[in-house]
């Protein structure tokens, strides 16, 4: 009975250990991105636009535009992909549990196939791919969308900035200086020895640099999953997927019935096609 109590207060120890470390995670790239956004749409906006195209012109305004544009899909997948729940919480019972359906002993109840239980969520997700910690939630089948859409409207925004800070820095920077290396390949250091506008603009290039990359990776890894109708947890095994039904009507259901739309806004209303439970021919693997 002694023993029995003292592991059940263990594992509520580790579970409170868990969840604060990622809430204090979840702080730390949350403000990184709350800190990061303001200051690249500023730098891009206010400093490398103007000194590479004429302030007021009709490239200016176009490449304005387009920036807003990115911005506003960025910020708002984001926002979209954080309050969507995608949980089965409060959707379970318009479904009767069924013979194949997996047992949550965290949860206590029957999950839907391709559900997962997310430790730091403390609930089953459907269609769960991963907890996200930028999201600070978990991706799954209604928020895949916007996760998808995240990646992609960082990754173009990071290329098209890169294309432009190159040109500035160009400009800008007197690269007949020794130190410019240093800057590069240690953008902090340079802070101390020669802080000033240069090594922060060497820096956010860096940054936008890395961010590409990453994103770019993240982007064409779940776009690869998606179109070949897999989530993360499936993807260990590299045969066909059995929920594969071809690239047309894999992308329909994560991105829904408009999905040639969503790019657009992720206020385009796009319905998706499954209810997340069911699954055609898929019961019997999961
Ligand atoms: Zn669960
Ligand atoms: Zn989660």
């Amino acid at each position: 009975m002694c023993f029995k109590s003292n592991s059940l207060l263990l594992n509520l120890n580790l579970k409170n250990h868990i969840r604060l470390k990622r809430v204090l995670e979840h702080s730390i790239y949350l403000a990184i991105i709350f800190i990061l956004l303001p200051v690249f749409i500023y730098f891009e906006l206010c400093i490398v636009l103007p000194a590479v195209v004429e302030e007021w012109s009709v490239p200016f305004l176009i490449h304005y535009c387009c920036a807003s544009f990115l911005i506003l899909n960025i910020i708002g997948n984001m926002i979209f992909g954080m309050f969507t729940d995608t949980s089965v919480r409060g959707r379970m019972s318009h479904f009767r549990n069924k013979e194949s359906w997996g047992y949550c002993s965290e949860c206590d109840f029957f999950r839907p196939p391709r559900a997962w239980h997310c430790d730091t969520c403390d609930l089953c997700i459907l269609k769960r791919d991963h907890h996200c910690t930028f999201f600070a939630c978990c991706i799954g089948h209604f928020n895949y969308r916007y996760f998808i859409m995240f990646t992609l409207d960082v990754f173009v925004a990071m290329l098209y900035a890169f294309y432009y800070n190159v040109q500035f820095l160009s400009q800008f920077i007197s690269w007949n200086h020794g130190l410019i290396i240093i800057k590069f390949l240690f953008p902090l250091a340079s802070f101390v020895i020669d802080f000033g506008p240069e090594s922060v603009y060497v820096f956010l290039v860096l940054i936008n640099f890395l961010v590409a990359l990453f994103t770019g990776f993240l982007f064409f890894y779940h776009i690869n999953n998606v179109l070949n109708g897999k989530i993360t947890p499936e993807n260990k095994n590299s045969l066909k997927s059995v929920h594969d039904k071809g690239w047309k009507c894999n992308l329909i259901e994560v991105l829904g019935t408009r999905w040639h739309l969503t790019w657009i806004s992720p206020f385009i209303y796009s319905p998706l096609p499954g209810n997340g439970f069911e699954w055609d021919i898929d019961d019997k693997t999961d």
